[in-house]
């Protein structure tokens, strides 16, 4: 685990130090399992959170990374409950897209109801688009890339997902790098303010999410996702052979 300029894979790009692990963290340990080199961009350190510090948050992070086998995890320490679309945040995303070349990026979808959520997918759609500019921020040094594929993690029923990853041999690992983030999440001993995700029934929740979005492909656990650009798809008959639930 590195925050130097190695290539990547896939690079999961989201705005707080525990929204990857909450969105994607069990298909990033399905690609790092495959072989793939995986990396996590947290757009912030957390600072405006009801609880604990951001030394504390950084110190979950990288536990959590642990846990993930990520091969980079990088903070762009944009302000918390203040992430916009603007000439610095499209520049700093530019530059660690240009600096990890990802061939793949996961990250938030645009109509996230946190702002901070529903920016940073904004950014990182611009920051993708620019980073293939050899012009764009010529002063960084940096050489341009080939446009990385981006797909959204899912969570509104108002959106059909382009594809569920199966995570079923996953989840485990997920909730533990989730918990790594135990300033966070419920625990009995807490005496700190009560949050939405600290709740008792939070966690619970994730976990029946995955088992909804499994049991749409007819597994045990998964993540969805949604690409608005159309799919090439090279085998539609090996595709569409896999096992599916009509009842979808
Ligand atoms: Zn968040």
């Amino acid at each position: 685990m590195t925050d130097l300029p190695i290539e990547l894979d896939v690079l999961a790009v989201f705005a707080h130090p525990d929204d990857a692990e909450l969105s994607v963290a069990g298909t990033l340990l399905k690609l790092k399992a495959l072989g793939y080199r995986t990396g996590v961009c947290d757009l912030t350190l957390g600072e405006m959170g009801t609880r604990g510090t951001p030394e504390l948050r950084a110190k979950e992070a990288l536990d959590a990374a642990g846990i993930l086998k990520l091969d980079a995890r990088v903070n762009l320490e944009q302000p918390d409950g203040h992430v916009w679309l603007t000439e610095a945040s499209r520049t700093a995303a530019v530059r660690v897209i240009r600096a990890h070349r990802p061939r793949v990026i996961l990250t938030t979808h645009w109509d996230d109801p946190h702002p901070d959520h529903a920016a940073t997918c904004r950014i990182v759609r611009e920051a993708a688009r620019l980073a293939t500019m050899a012009r764009y921020d010529a002063e960084g040094g940096q050489p341009a890339v080939k446009m990385p594929a981006i797909a959204h993690s899912l969570f509104s029923r108002l959106v059909v997902p382009s594809f569920i990853v199966d995570v079923s041999d996953f989840v485990a690992d997920k909730m533990q790098a989730i918990r790594a983030h135990e300033s966070q999440f419920y625990r009995e001993e807490s005496h700190e303010p009560t949050t939405r995700i600290s709740d008792k029934g939070f966690l619970p929740e994730i976990e029946d999410r995955m088992r909804y979005y499994g049991s749409l492909i007819g597994v045990a656990a998964g993540e969805p996702f949604y690409v608005r650009e159309a799919l090439n798809v090279d085998d539609p008959v090996a595709l569409l052979s896999r096992p599916m639930n009509i009842y979808s």
